[in-house]
């Protein structure tokens, strides 16, 4: 039995084989080939890199039909790169003149390539580092003629591990057979975890060397809330699990898909959904959530080598907007930069980019781009209830220098002719200690907060979110950031400011009683979770949760803090009581 601590990024538990997609990938011999032979190495080549494109232009379909066209121009840039005789003119001549294999010629380049974006010394170019070798895979694959270990080949249900996952291969992912996801590499927030929570199955990333030690068909258990995964779990641990999952199973069937969010003591809770591609919005209706709060716009900016152009995106916010008949759908601004960066940022990285010209401080130095975005949104407006948010506001003079900019951009649209919204509600995110602690003063400009506990964690503790190493002091436990939760509420209320909440941890169902408590009364959280969420709420009252709330603010230990939460929830939710699976390892 193995047992490996990751990151947990999407919860739940799974056990199924394994089904390890980086097999295939194996270091190729430098064999040479007669003179007379190498023009024919050279159009296998041809053939090879056709056979890719074409490959790569399936799988591009695939996504498209299956998840977004956003999430399909994912595969543009590794069309792109097929395409760029820069890159394969170089790898026919070497063959022609070193009498080297086609196959040999193609791993070389590919990898000196990709090690020269990794000794860049910077994240932001492991993804590009990541695409390449992705492609030489592909390539490699049909020249060789071996059977690219896809998961469209996958016939009974798998745990899908890798060392890392490109964007790509998460997007390509069969929903159906793949019971969870599990890498050696990568961070909570990468792009290839995002699009790999958005399956709605456990994801855990970050867990070191693990793949060398397995193969295919070795039973696996993931559990996506601790962030364990279990290798050929013994007889003990395999059947506290198998318990697990079956009650795991049975409280999801139980509870209802839909049903109106009201606590015991009668209040009603807004519970709202994050999305990152607009077909979420239909998950989102299957369960019942009141609107969207979090429309996380960056992903079609990152997904393609070019900015996607204003009618484009027009059509992508209307859709959005008219799927969701009436319910409101919170956009939120452009949030690039940190650990967000579009093609053509990689260019030109930063040395502390969480800390860098991200968010809307990257809207207001690119102001062509910001308002290509803004008259997109705009003119979008009159086809729902649009709200529109800016992310990692931290001065009241940049809030108020971006809704100016929204607000000319409305003149000028209304000036050619288009129709805008009249009253658009423009709030922001309360993500950094600066904007919680002067919460009051912003309440006087925004017209509704939206605290992202995500990034608010990370810089009121000093804790990078996508570091494994620094995981676990990574907490919505803290009781410096439940404090800041509490001074945005407090200062909303007030004003009269309606304020919710989108970070991870309104998913979490350990927080739901605190968050009430803390007076919230609108959650923003991953579509899939909302039946959780909202089977906690039915069960307490105020009263218990202001109680709970109190309890906590007295405390000063995150673990503490954490065992409270999770002996409550218990208390209320005494079903899911998975204590058996705590002290494993
Ligand atoms: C947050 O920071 O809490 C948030 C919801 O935004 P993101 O995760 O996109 O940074
Ligand atoms: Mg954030």
């Amino acid at each position: 039995m193995n047992i490996t601590h990751g990151i947990p990024v999407a919860p739940g538990i799974a056990i199924a084989p394994a089904f390890v997609l980086d097999q295939t990938r194996e270091r190729i011999a430098r064999d040479r080939v007669a003179p007379e032979a190498c023009q024919e190495e050279v159009e296998a080549l041809n053939r090879a890199i056709a056979a890719a494109v074409e490959s790569v232009q399936a799988d591009r379909h695939r996504v498209e039909q299956d998840l977004s066209p956003e999430a399909a121009q994912i595969f543009d840039v590794h069309l792109g790169l097929l395409r760029d005789d820069a890159l394969l003119q170089p790898v026919r001549d070497r063959i022609l003149s070193d009498g080297v294999t086609a196959a040999w010629a193609v791993s070389d380049a590919f990898h000196r390539l990709a090690e020269q974006f990794r000794s860049m010394g910077s994240a932001v170019f492991r993804d590009k580092a990541r695409d390449i070798l992705d492609l030489e895979r592909r390539v490699l694959d049909e020249l060789l003629g071996r059977t690219r270990a896809r998961l469209a080949q996958v016939s009974e249900p798998v745990v899908l591990l890798a060392h890392e996952l490109t964007p790509a291969d998460a997007a390509s992912l069969t929903v159906d057979l793949v019971r969870a996801v599990v890498t050696e590499a990568g961070g909570r927030t990468d792009h290839a975890s995002i699009v790999a929570a958005a399956l709605g199955v456990p994801v855990v990333v970050g867990c070191g060397d693990l793949v060398g030690d397995l193969q295919d068909g070795d039973p696996v258990i993931v559990d996506g809330t601790r962030g364990r995964v279990v290798i050929r779990a013994d007889d003990e641990v395999m059947a506290k699990y198998r318990r697990r999952l079956e009650e795991q199973e049975r409280f999801r069937a139980s509870v209802p898909r839909i049903g109106r969010t009201r606590t015991a003591c009668g209040v009603d809770i807004q519970l709202l959904g994050n999305i990152e591609f607009v077909r979420e919005v239909d998950t989102l209706k299957e369960v019942g959530g009141d609107g969207v709060g979090l429309y996380r716009t960056e992903f079609s900016y990152l997904t393609s080598d070019t900015e996607p152009d204003e009618d484009a995106l027009y059509e992508m916010y209307s859709s959005a907007l008219k799927a969701l008949d009436g319910k409101p759908l919170t956009l939120r601004t452009l949030d690039l930069g940190a650990d967000k960066y579009t093609q053509a940022m990689k260019i030109e990285p930063e040395r502390n980019p969480f800390l860098g010209l991200r968010s809307i401080r990257h809207s207001l130095q690119n102001l062509g781009m910001f308002r290509r975005q803004l008259r997109a949104i705009l003119r979008a407006s009159p086809h729902g209830s649009l709200r529109v948010m800016f992310p990692l506001v931290t001065t009241v003079g940049e809030f108020r220098q971006a809704k100016m900019m929204l607000l000319d951009v409305a003149e000028e649209l209304r000036d050619e002719g288009h129709e805008v919204a009249r009253d658009i509600p423009i709030g922001m995110m309360v993500e950094v200690p600066s904007a919680a602690i002067m919460a009051a003063t912003f309440a006087r400009a925004a017209d509704f907060f939206s605290i992202g506990t995500n990034d608010l964690i990370q810089y009121t503790v000093a804790v990078d979110r996508g570091n494994e190493r620094v995981a676990s002091l990574y907490t919505a436990s803290s009781p410096a950031v439940l404090r800041l939760v509490k001074t945005v509420v407090r200062a909303a209320q007030r004003r009269k400011v309606p304020v919710s909440l989108c970070g991870e941890c309104a998913g979490d169902i350990n927080y739901t009683m605190l968050l009430l408590g803390l007076g919230l009364r609108s959650l923003s959280l991953v579509p899939a979770l909302i039946p959780r969420v909202r089977e906690v709420i039915r069960r307490v009252s105020l009263e218990d949760c202001e109680r709970l709330a109190r309890r906590v603010g007295s405390m000063d230990s995150e673990r503490r803090i954490g065992l409270l939460l999770r002996n409550e929830l218990l208390r209320v939710l005494p079903e899911i009581d998975d204590e058996d699976v705590d002290d494993i390892g």
